[in-house]
C-alpha cells in the first residue's frame, strides 16, 4: 500500500489556514485601498478648505485695497491737484489719513503725479525720489484703464517690501496727471499665509504674475522664480484651482492652488504627502496585523471544526471497522462516534453493514467447513470466550466434561504458545486425541485452538495388533518374539548391575501321545493348563513364554543357578505329582528342563536360549521328568 505522509488534520490545516490567509489577504488588499482613497480625499478637501480660507482672505483684502483707491481716484480735486496748492494737498492728505484709518490692512495711502511729486502723509521720500520710475506707477500706467494689483515692490527708502494696488488718473482729453495707490506690507500677507496649518508640514506661499514666489512660510524661497525651485512646475496651475503633485528635495508634495480673482496671483497650500501615507500605512499595518491573527484563529478553529466533524469520526469508523473485522466486535454499538452531519453518518452505516454483510458471509464459509469435518474444532480467546466452534464439537463435549473439573479450559492452558498433542481415554469407552495449539493474528497471540479426533477403533486395532505381537494366542503368555525382545532387554540389565539372569527351558515327556491318545484340540487344553500352571508358580517379575509348540520358557532376572535349580525342581515335581483333568479325561505327564544362568555378562538372549536348550536335551537323554543345569559360561 502506497504511504501518505499527511494525515487529513493536516490537510485541514494547510486548506483551512491558506483559505482564511486569502480571505484575510483581499480584505487587507480592499481596507488598504478604501483606507488610502479615503485618506487622500480626506487630506485633499481638507488642503482645499485651508486653500480656500487663504485665498478668500487674501482676495478680501485685495479688494479692500481696490476699493479704496477707486474711491480716493474719484475724490474731487485728486487728478487736478497742484504743487503748492495747499488746500487741495490738505484735503487730499485727510483723505489719505481716513483711507488708512478706514482699511487696516493699508499701510500708506499715496499719490504720485506727472511732475515726479509724491503725495503722502507720514513719509518723507528719500532725496531724488521720482513718482514716475516707481513700479506701482508706471504698472498702472501700463494697465489703464484698469488697475494694477498687487504688484509686490521695495520701498525706496527702507527697502521693506509691500504690496501696491493702484489706478493711473486721466482726464477727459486723455491727458495722464498722476497715479493714485495704496499699499500693504507683505508682512501681512505672509500672516495670512501662516494663519491656517492643518498639517505639521502645511507651507502655503504666493506666486506673482511673473510665478515669483513673493510670500512663503520658508523665507528661502522668496522672490525666487517658482520654476527655478521646481523646474516645470508653473506649467501646471493652468486651470482656476485644482491639484498637483510635485517633488521637492525628493520628498513627494501634495498641493492645491488658486488663481485669485483681484490679481494674478496663485495661492498653494502644500503639504508632504508622507504626512497623510504615514497614518494610512500604520492603520494598514494594524489592520493586517488583526487580519493575520484573525486569519490563524480562523484557521485554527476551522481545524477544530474539521477534526470533529470530520477526522474524528472517519478514524473511530476505521478503529471500529477493524474491530468488526478482527472478530473483536461484531455486535453494533448503539451510537459509536457523534457523526456531524447525516450524509457522513449514513456512509458511515452503510460501510458497517459491508463490513459486517462481508464477515457474516465469511463467519458463514467457514461454518460450513467447520461442520464438514469429523474433527472437534473449538477456538476460544484469551478470556475464554468462544470464537468458532462446530457441531461435532458438542457431540464430544458432554463426554468431555466428565473429566475436565472447574473450568473447561484454565487460564494457563488459553495462553499457551505451544502446540501440544495427548490422548484422552473417555471413561474407558471413547479415546479422543486432543491437539491444541495458539491462534496468532499479526504475531499476537488471540487465544487457543482445539481439535479433537475420535480414535477410538485405531486405539484398539493398535492395542490388539500389539497384543498380536507379543503374545501366544493359545496360552496368553509371551510369544517368542516378544520373549527374544524382553530377553535383549534383560541382558543388558544384567550387563549393567551384574546380576545373575537364569532361563528355564521346558519340554513336555511325550506330549505326542497324549495328542494321540485324546485328540489335538484336548493337547491344547492341556497346554493352556502348562501356561496357567507356570505363571503361577514363578514370581510376577519372571517371563514366562510359549516359544512353540510344548515348549516354554522362563526368564527369571536377579537369580542365581541355585536357585533356578530349585524352581525347575519345584516345577518338575509339581507335574510328576499332579494329574491333569478335562470333564472325564484325565492325563499324568512329567517335564524335562534345561537350566542355564548368565552371569559374567556377555553374550545374548540367543546364546542363553541354546545352552538352556542344551541342557533340556541332556535332560532327555537321562531318561526325562528331569532338571539339568548348565553352566557353562563359567
Ligand atoms: P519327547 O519330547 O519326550 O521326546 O517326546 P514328544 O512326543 O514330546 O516329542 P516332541 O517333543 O518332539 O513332540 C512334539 C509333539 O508335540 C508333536 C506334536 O504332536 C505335539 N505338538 C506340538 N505343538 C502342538 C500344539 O500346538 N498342540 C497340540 N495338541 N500338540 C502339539
Ligand atoms: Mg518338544
Ligand atoms: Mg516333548
Amino acid at each position: 500500500m502506497k504511504k501518505y505522509k499527511q494525515t487529513i488534520k493536516q490537510e485541514f490545516f494547510v486548506v483551512g489556514f491558506s483559505s482564511a490567509l486569502i480571505i484575510a489577504f483581499v480584505f487587507i488588499l480592499l481596507a488598504s485601498v478604501s483606507i488610502y482613497l479615503l485618506s487622500m480625499d480626506n487630506a485633499q478637501k481638507k488642503l482645499e478648505m485651508a486653500n480656500l480660507h487663504i485665498s478668500t482672505y487674501t482676495n478680501g483684502v485685495l479688494e479692500s485695497l481696490v476699493m479704496s483707491t477707486k474711491t480716493n481716484a474719484a475724490f474731487p480735486g485728486a487728478m487736478d491737484y497742484e504743487p503748492g496748492y495747499s488746500e487741495a494737498k490738505e484735503k487730499l492728505l485727510q483723505l489719505f489719513m481716513a483711507t488708512t484709518q478706514a482699511n487696516p490692512n493699508i499701510k500708506f495711502s499715496f499719490a504720485g503725479y506727472e511732475d515726479g511729486t509724491l503725495l503722502i502723509e507720514g513719509y518723507d521720500p528719500p532725496v531724488g525720489f521720482d513718482s514716475r520710475l516707481r513700479p506701482w506707477y508706471s504698472s498702472a500706467v501700463e494697465r489703464y484703464p484698469g488697475l494694477s494689483i498687487g504688484l509686490p515692490y521695495q520701498d525706496a527708502k527702507t527697502l521693506e517690501w509691500l504690496v501696491s494696488v493702484s489706478l493711473a488718473m486721466v482726464d477727459q482729453q486723455g491727458v495722464l496727471k498722476g497715479v493714485m495707490a495704496v499699499d500693504c506690507s507683505l508682512e501681512y500677507i505672509n500672516s495670512i499665509m501662516s494663519e491656517v496649518s492643518y498639517y505639521d508640514s502645511q507651507m502655503n506661499y504666493v506666486l506673482d504674475e511673473n510665478r515669483v514666489v513673493f510670500s512663503h512660510n520658508n523665507r528661502s524661497y522668496l522672490h525666487q522664480s517658482i520654476d527655478t525651485v521646481v523646474p516645470g512646475l508653473s506649467e501646471k496651475f493652468s486651470e482656476d484651482s485644482g491639484f498637483i503633485r510635485y517633488k521637492i528635495d525628493g520628498k513627494e508634495i501634495l498641493a492645491f492652488y488658486h488663481r485669485l480673482h483681484e490679481a494674478d496671483w496663485i495661492i498653494v497650500s502644500a503639504i508632504d504627502a508622507s504626512e497623510v501615507l504615514g497614518p494610512i500605512v500604520m492603520t494598514v499595518s494594524y489592520i493586517m496585523l488583526t487580519l493575520v491573527l484573525l486569519a490563524i484563529i480562523l484557521g485554527i478553529g476551522q481545524v477544530k471544526v474539521y477534526e470533529k466533524s470530520f477526522v474524528k469520526p472517519i478514524t473511530a469508523l476505521r478503529d471500529h471497522i477493524s474491530d468488526i473485522t478482527s472478530g473483536q466486535k461484531v455486535r453494533r454499538l448503539e451510537q459509536p462516534y457523534i457523526y456531524s452531519n447525516n450524509e457522513l453518518a449514513n456512509i458511515a452505516g452503510k460501510i458497517e453493514e459491508m463490513a459486517e454483510t462481508s464477515l457474516r458471509k465469511k463467519n458463514d464459509e467457514l461454518r460450513l467447513i467447520l461442520d464438514a469435518t469429523s474433527d472437534g474444532i473449538l477456538v476460544l480467546d484469551l478470556e475464554g470466550n468462544v470464537i468458532h466452534t462446530n457441531e461435532k464439537y458438542s457431540n464430544f463435549k458432554n463426554h468431555l466434561l466428565k473429566i475436565q473439573v472447574d473450568k473447561p479450559y484454565t487460564q494457563e492452558q488459553l495462553c499457551r504458545r505451544e502446540e501440544t498433542i495427548e490422548v484422552l481415554h473417555l471413561n474407558g469407552e471413547m479415546v479422543l486425541e486432543q491437539y491444541t495449539c495458539p491462534v496468532f493474528n499479526n504475531c499476537e497471540l488471540k487465544g487457543q485452538l482445539w481439535r479433537y479426533r475420535d480414535i477410538t477403533e485405531k486405539f484398539r486395532a493398535e492395542e490388539d495388533l500389539k497384543w498380536l505381537a507379543t503374545t501366544d494366542p493359545l496360552t496368553g503368555l509371551w510369544n517368542r518374539r516378544y520373549f527374544l525382545e524382553r530377553g535383549g532387554i534383560e541382558v543388558n540389565a544384567m550387563n549393567r548391575t551384574g546380576l545373575p539372569l537364569s532361563l528355564l527351558y521346558i519340554d513336555i515327556d511325550f506330549f505326542k501321545n497324549i495328542n494321540d491318545r485324546f485328540g489335538h484340540r484336548f493337547g491344547d487344553e492341556v497346554l493352556i493348563y502348562i501356561g496357567m500352571t507356570l505363571k503361577s508358580q514363578v514370581r510376577n517379575m519372571d517371563v514366562v513364554a510359549r516359544l512353540g509348540g510344548e515348549e516354554f520358557c522362563v526368564l527369571a532376572p536377579n537369580t542365581s543357578l541355585q536357585s533356578a535349580n530349585q524352581l525347575a525342581e519345584k516345577l518338575r515335581r509339581f507335574f510328576e505329582t499332579n494329574v491333569y483333568q478335562y470333564k472325564d479325561k484325565k492325563v499324568h505327564f512329567t517335564i524335562s528342563v534345561g537350566v542355564t544362568t548368565y552371569t559374567d555378562g556377555i553374550g545374548s538372549i540367543e546364546d542363553l536360549l541354546v545352552a538352556a536348550d542344551t541342557a533340556c536335551y541332556l535332560a532327555k537323554n537321562q531318561g526325562r521328568n528331569s532338571v539339568v543345569s548348565t553352566d557353562m559360561f563359567r
